[in-house]
């Protein structure tokens, strides 16, 4: 059974520590600790769990993290210049804004993710980091897709030529997953709610991505035997959290399946802690 399954949180733990040994060596040669600063605007209780698991895990490999609270109702100016006052400091080598924002400032997302110096794009939601992706540079590119993509590297599955069916178009997950698929050599399909058969789509994919925010979205009769299923959702039930996949139901048909918790969750934090040491190795020249 465990051959089946991708777990995410056991490869998250090793990269994690793989990653505090070269941060350990980075710091005994300049003396400068990694910094990232997390901006939390208002008392969203899922984006505090969230901010927590990220703060605990940065400062587990040797990053200092800094939580920034801010009130819900701050201004829309208040907040840039909040963000500007982390881009000019120089003790901080990484930013991420929380989102989603909540809902009176939510409209204005990309006006903040903009303002983010991309040097210090940790989250890889700045236009120019978006960008650069084009050219398949993902230094800080998004984390969820990055850590999907880690996830499968190490476990050995090869994408060149794979058929890959991602059902979710968002700046956070599908989007950046084109180019990175792309990059590859997969051949890639996306799904959104105008697809008019997602079932012709996913019954002939190597690989099926998702993340649509619908438990027990994917099920065995959507899938080709032996396909990989990626599940991205996080879905909350009755306080228990699941994925978009039926899991029970699918197991025995596919290939490979990532479980939800420990899928790519805890891949996503630990691209989040790459991430910023990659900025911070480059604000520090030690390319
Ligand atoms: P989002 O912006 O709401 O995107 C959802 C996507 O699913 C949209 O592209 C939507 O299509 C598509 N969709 C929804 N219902 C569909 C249907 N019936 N058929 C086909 N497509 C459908 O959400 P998001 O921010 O990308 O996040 C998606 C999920 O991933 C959430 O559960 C989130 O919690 C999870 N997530 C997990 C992690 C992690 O670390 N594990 C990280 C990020 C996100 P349209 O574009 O047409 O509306």
């Amino acid at each position: 059974m465990n051959g089946k399954i991708l777990d995410g949180k056991k490869l998250a733990e090793k990269l994690n520590s793989e990653l505090s040994v070269k941060i350990k060596s980075a710091i005994e040669k300049t003396g400068v600790t990694p910094q990232l600063a997390t901006i939390l605007v208002g008392n969203d209780p899922a984006s505090k769990i969230y901010v927590n698991i990220k703060h605990r895990t940065c400062e587990s490999v040797g990053i200092k993290s800094i939580i920034v609270e801010l009130d819900e109702d701050i201004a829309k100016e208040d907040l840039l210049t909040e963000i500007d006052k982390l881009n000019k400091d120089n003790n901080i080598h990484g930013i991420l804004l929380q989102i989603p924002l909540p809902e009176n400032l939510r409209g204005h997302t990309s006006i903040f993710l903009e303002k983010i110096s991309p040097l210090k794009d940790v989250d890889g939601l700045n236009p120019i980091t978006r960008g650069k992706l084009f050219d398949y540079v993902e230094d800080s590119a998004a984390c969820t897709p990055k850590g999907i993509i880690s996830l499968l590297e190490n476990n050995n599955i090869d994408l060149k030529g794979k058929d890959v069916v991602i059902v979710n178009r968002s700046n956070l997950v599908g989007k950046p997953l084109i180019f990175m698929l792309l990059k590859r050599n997969a051949t890639v399909t996306i799904c959104h709610t105008s697809t008019r058969d997602i079932d012709y789509h996913l019954a002939n994919a190597d690989i099926i991505i998702v993340a649509v925010r619908k438990p027990k979205f994917i099920i065995k009769e959507r899938i080709k035997k032996g396909a990989i299923i990626i599940d991205v959702g996080i879905n909350r039930i009755e306080g228990k959290i699941c994925g978009d996949v039926d899991f029970e139901d699918v197991f025995d048909k596919c290939s490979k399946i990532t479980p939800v918790p420990g899928g790519i969750g805890p891949m996503t934090v630990a691209m989040l802690c790459d991430n910023t040491f990659t900025l911070y190795k480059k604000q520090l020249k030690l390319y």
